[in-house]
């Protein structure tokens, strides 16, 4: 169980990141998926996330020290409809450098709705993430938005869409930041991964 969440930093450059002597794992997706609640849900703390999407800092790699032992990443998501070429340029050039260059970093959770059809900016990003030999978990969200038949039928077609990106089926959890399914199976993977 994750005990203290404590905000750290906010950086466009990764070099000006915390110090990488502590495992990192950061949480991406597209507007709207439930980052934050996500985020609030696994930390116990309504307000965390809120911090990442005040003006000025949603578009930020935001470090949260987790109980002195590891390190959360809020990223800015992808996939908006109205973002100028220039805004996806910038945030290609950060979001793929943090993640090629970060050397602590254990795993990026990609957030995908369990309730939508293979999207293409996620598959795209996951493209772009298995050629880069970035160490993927997936996380289906808002699971409590529709019957768990509908669900694992969903998350089925997603996996089938992303199959020819993976070399192996990628590790994935179902959750609800409604009903917390899915927080302690979360938690307990990044524990596991933090005491070795
Ligand atoms: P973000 O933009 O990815 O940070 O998304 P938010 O966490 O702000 O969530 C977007 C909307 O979806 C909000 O209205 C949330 O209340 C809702 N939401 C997020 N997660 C869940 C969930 O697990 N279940 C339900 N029912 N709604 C959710």
């Amino acid at each position: 169980m994750i005990k203290t969440a404590t905000f750290l930093i906010s950086n466009t450059d990764h070099e000006k990141c915390p110090a990488p002597n502590k495992p990192e794992f950061a949480f991406i997706g597209r507007s709207n998926v439930g980052k934050s609640s996500l985020i609030n849900m696994l930390t116990n703390n309504k307000k965390l996330a809120k911090i990442s999407g005040t003006p000025g800092k949603t578009q930020l790699i935001n470090h949260f020290d987790i109980d002195g032992k590891w390190y959360m990443v809020d990223l800015p998501g992808y996939g908006f409809a109205k973002v100028s070429k220039s805004l996806k340029a910038d945030w290609d050039k950060m979001i793929k450098s943090y993640l090629t260059s970060r050397e602590n970093l254990v795993a990026v959770f990609v957030l995908i709705d369990s309730r939508l059809d293979p999207q293409n900016p996620d598959l795209e990003f996951l493209t772009w993430c298995g050629k880069n030999g970035v160490p993927v978990v997936i996380i289906f969200t808002k699971a409590d938005k529709q019957s768990k038949t509908k669900t694992h039928a969903s998350v089925d077609k997603f996996l089938n869409a992303s199959e020819a990106i993976f070399q192996e089926a990628p590790l994935y959890f179902i959750t609800s930041a409604e009903t917390a399914d899915g927080k302690k199976d979360v938690v307990s993977f990044i524990e596991e991964q933090v005491k070795e």
